[in-house]
């Protein structure tokens, strides 16, 4: 099946190489066999409550050697697009403690009026409540352009689904009578781009792997890449002919993708 000389993959994590904190079987396996045939990997998260480095420290845990200029999340998505706005931007955030931390260690503008808000970033946040919610439209209500790292409505945790962004967005956006006009998560080409120049690779070298159709795969087609779906996650192959795109191939698991690599 193989139809051109892939170099690099850019590789969905939850549902794709592992499961909470455990590997997909044969992930281990295939990341080390692509690896030493010069195959390059980056890893794509919608996950913006951690760093990269996080995420790449939680891979070294799992055991695969990645370092953290193999990973890319929303988060830093969200860097890279706010360093293309004009210095000083006033930026209010709704996140995790840390995502806050990493913006102003990147030199964003972080603010806490909501009545002098440029920019409202909305991000998975576990201590979101009432406070931030008013906040938030308040700062929406004043007139700030409204961001968010993703849509998703939820994400698997130790067991079970949790809330996801999307689960915060909608909530914001209900409350202040409109939606994010931006989105630096899947299924948006901003990670791609970033994971492209981190591989140092071309697009139509590359394969997207993952899960979710209309997250992994919608994010390979709006970045003109090649796409892999795995069916260990979120889609099943009954799940394919209610969605307008198509992958180019599906496997049953990531182990499968050395088809591709002869
Ligand atoms: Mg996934």
């Amino acid at each position: 099946m193989k139809s051109r000389p892939y170099r690099g993959i850019l590789s969905d994590l939850d549902g794709t190489i592992n499961r909470g904190n455990v590997l997909i079987p044969g992930a281990m396996a295939v990341f080390d066999d692509l690896s030493k045939k010069g195959i390059k990997w980056v890893f794509h998260s919608n996950n913006a409550g951690c760093a990269a480095a996080d995420l790449a420290l939680r891979l070294n845990r799992m055991g695969l050697a990645v370092n953290e200029n193999q990973v890319v999340n929303s988060a830093s998505a969200l860097i890279a697009a706010l360093s293309r706005e004009p210095a000083g931007a006033r930026v209010m955030v709704v996140g995790q403690e840390k995502l806050v931390q990493k913006l102003e260690a990147s030199g964003v503008n972080v603010v806490n009026d909501s009545r002098n808000v440029d920019i409202l970033v909305t991000a998975i946040d576990s201590g979101f409540n009432y406070h931030k919610l008013k906040e938030a439209q308040a700062a929406l209500h004043n007139g700030a352009r409204f961001w968010a790292t993703n849509l998703d409505a939820s994400y698997p945790g130790e067991g079970a689904f949790l809330p996801g962004a999307g689960s915060i967005v909608a909530a914001i956006s209900t409350a202040a009578g409109r939606g994010p006009e931006r989105v630096l998560g899947k299924p948006s080409p901003d990670m791609a781009h970033i994971a492209l120049e981190l591989l140092g690779l071309p697009a139509e070298s590359c394969i997207v792997v993952g899960d979710r159709m209309e997250s992994d795969i919608l994010f390979a087609r709006n970045s003109g890449i090649a796409a892999a779906l795995v069916l260990t996650g979120a889609s099943s192959r009954n799940d394919l002919p209610g969605f307008s795109y198509a992958p180019d191939y599906v496997f049953s698991g990531i182990s499968e993708i050395a088809t591709l690599f002869d």
